[in-house]
């Protein structure tokens, strides 16, 4: 055994360790069972034998055999076929109970593990990492629980067969002593040559449902600028060395299953070759030799469960590793014990908040503002300046690196759990819609009426179009809510936020995609009618941040300047260009149009151009 082998062994012992210290009872009783097969395996064996020596022999000789001595036969081989049948079914029903108890166990453990960690953590780990994580590594991590209490089994069958052998006689007991080493032997080099294939092909595996799950995400980016091909050629590239990885496993096991088939068999003519030698010489029954020759066409299937267990070794050691890998990831967020929630608008801070992602240069430097009790401020900024970034930190979606954001002069950090959740809302510009109802997409398992529910859409300029849709509140809006506009998709998702009543609301660029009057509607709806709330929102347009009592001016990072509207239009020539641009753009993109002021999302045109415009 090479050092990787030992290795891989060992971890795999601890793997399967694990599974039983979580399992013990359905292991113990799955061994159990195993063990009744063993022992009747081999006492069937013994039987035949027995039944050779006092009962076929001498009707042989004598040309008569009594009934008594037949039904006694009878019954003996009989009872020990049921038991046999017994410790088969309950191994197999034990085994399986372990082994999928087991995966739902690690599903859930890794899955919770999942909405633990901080967005942080995901930022560094793709989709399709994850879902293979929760599945197939689950899964491959708990394959060889089913062949374990069968190995087990026959290793008391081995003890068993191994005195009965000794006990018959030492020629054919030197025959079983060569044949089933040479088995063991054998398999494990199979294991050997199999295990890095197999484990190659597992980590394939992983890669094509990354490729595949980003390719399905991307789905609209891939039809609109034609790299269907691309997309078929990357996917090709790794299937296709999977398959190569999955048929290297088949050769091998093509090259080791037929040796492993005939060594028992070759045992079989060795010990009829030996054993008719020592029945002609006296020193053998022919019973004797039924039995040992009938033992080895027994042991031969079930000593290569040795070998599954060594042959999934492997690949539960990669994927119970990458499970590991999850459950003990570190920078899960901690949380403190202050209660938030009294009612009326929240106060936030961010005090000197820095912030960069992974090993990369900040991305927020020195960031420091205030927002009174229901005031609304809006950041304004250039792509990529960092207002999603900071959006995030305001809700806790992220931990700043330095500096600290605070809620009512609380740091967020020490809120418990939950906490902030029900006090400050985020709606990001990318609206997620379940499929599901537009209602059950709004209240997400809130426990509000209708009349909330219609509240909230009405504050988001949403009502209108929701009683539009054929079935109302009751519409289903399709997978990621493709049935609506993108605008459409937005207003939703601020009514998630509003029905919630938040304390803070904060928009990531919530309503880009929706008309520029309707959005004026939304902010200035927030102010009047949608209850005490303080606002944060990202914007562009000038309609918009002008109902903004304060704006920031977010610059690389940095801010640039604080003041109302109309001070940093004066104060700020960055500011001022910024702003003016965007108008522009706009007013551009309107004339190209025709009909009048419309929506960056090309969907949401046909949607706004026939909505009637609240004032
Ligand atoms: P904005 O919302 O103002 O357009 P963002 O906050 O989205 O800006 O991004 C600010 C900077 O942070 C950009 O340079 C962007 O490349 C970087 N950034 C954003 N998200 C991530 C991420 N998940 N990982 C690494 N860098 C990111
Ligand atoms: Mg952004």
């Amino acid at each position: 055994m090479t050092k990787t082998d030992r290795d891989v062994l060992g971890r795999g012992m601890r793997i399967l360790g694990i599974a039983i210290r979580e399992e013990p009872r359905v292991f113990a009783a799955a061994v159990g069972a195993s063990a009744l097969y063993g022992a009747t395996t081999v006492g069937s064996a013994l039987v035949i034998g027995r039944v050779t020596d006092h009962v076929v022999v001498p009707a042989f000789h004598d040309g008569d055999t009594s009934t008594g001595a037949l039904t006694g036969a009878f019954l003996v081989v009989f009872g020990i076929a049921i038991l046999k049948a017994l410790g088969i079914v309950g191994r197999r029903l034990w085994a399986g109970i372990m082994q999928y108890r087991l995966q739902a166990t690690y599903r859930r453990r890794v899955t919770r593990q999942y909405l633990r960690l901080p967005l942080a953590w995901h930022h560094k780990h793709p989709t399709g990492a994850l879902l293979s994580n929760a599945n197939a590594d689950v899964e491959a991590a708990w394959y060889p629980i089913a062949p374990l209490p069968m190995a087990t089994g026959v290793v008391v069958m081995l003890l068993l067969a191994a005195a009965a052998m000794v006990a018959t006689d030492w020629a054919l007991a030197l025959v079983g002593f060569v044949i089933f080493p040479a088995i063991f032997v054998l398999n494990v080099v199979y294991q050997r040559r199999q295990g890095p294939l197999a484990m190659r092909a597992q980590e394939l595996r992983a890669d094509v449902s990354a490729i595949a799950h980003e390719s399905f995400d991307g789905a609209l980016v891939v039809k609109t600028l034609g790299r269907e091909d691309e997309e078929a050629a990357r996917f090709a590239a790794a299937s296709t060395e999977l398959a190569d990885a999955n048929i290297a496993v088949g050769r091998v096991r093509a090259l080791f299953d037929p040796l492993l088939e005939a060594l028992p068999s070759l045992g079989v003519l060795l010990v009829l070759l030996a054993g008719s030698i020592r029945i002609s010489h006296g020193d053998l029954e022919a019973g004797e030799l039924v039995q040992i020759a009938y033992l080895f066409t027994l042991l031969a299937f079930p000593v290569r469960a040795i070998g599954w267990l060594l042959g999934d070794m492997p690949r539960a050691v990669v994927g119970f590793e990458r499970v590991e890998h999850v459950l003990d990831a570190d920078g899960e967020s901690v949380y403190g014990d202050t209660a938030a929630g009294k009612s009326g608008p929240a106060g936030l801070e961010a005090r000197t908040v820095r912030f960069g992602y992974l090993d990369g240069a900040d991305v927020l430097t020195d960031v420091t503002f205030d927002v009174a009790p229901g005031r609304t401020v809006a950041v304004v900024g250039p792509t990529g300046s960092g207002k999603s970034t900071l959006a995030s930190l305001l809700v806790r979606l992220v931990d700043p690196g330095s500096g600290a954001v605070l809620l009512d002069g609380v740091d967020l950090r020490d809120y418990r759990h939950g906490g902030i959740a029900a006090t400050a809302a985020l709606v990001p510009q990318q609206a997620f819609l379940f499929d599901d109802t537009v209602r059950d997409n709004i209240t997400l398992g809130l426990d509000v009426d209708d009349d909330a529910v219609r509240a909230a859409l009405r504050t988001a300029q949403a009502e209108e179009f929701v009683d539009r849709l054929p079935h109302g509140l009751d519409t289903k809006v399709g997978e990621r809510g493709t049935s609506l506009s993108g605008g459409q998709r937005q207003r939703i998702a601020l009514a998630r936020a509003l029905v919630r009543k938040p304390r803070l609301l904060v928009m990531d660029d919530a309503t880009s995609a929706v008309d520029p009057r309707v959005e004026a509607a939304i902010l200035a709806g927030l102010r009047d009618d949608a209850g005490p709330s303080t606002v944060v929102v990202v914007a562009y347009r000038k309609a918009t941040i002008a109902l903004a009592d304060e704006v920031v001016f977010l610059e690389d990072g940095r801010i640039q300047a604080r003041g109302t509207h109309r001070e940093l239009l004066d104060a700020s020539v960055g500011y001022r260009r910024l702003v003016n641009a965007y108008e522009r753009a706009a007013r551009e993109r309107d004339q190209a149009a025709g009909t009048g002021p419309e929506s960056p999302d090309p969907t949401t045109a046909a949607e706004t151009r026939d909505e009637e415009v609240p004032a």
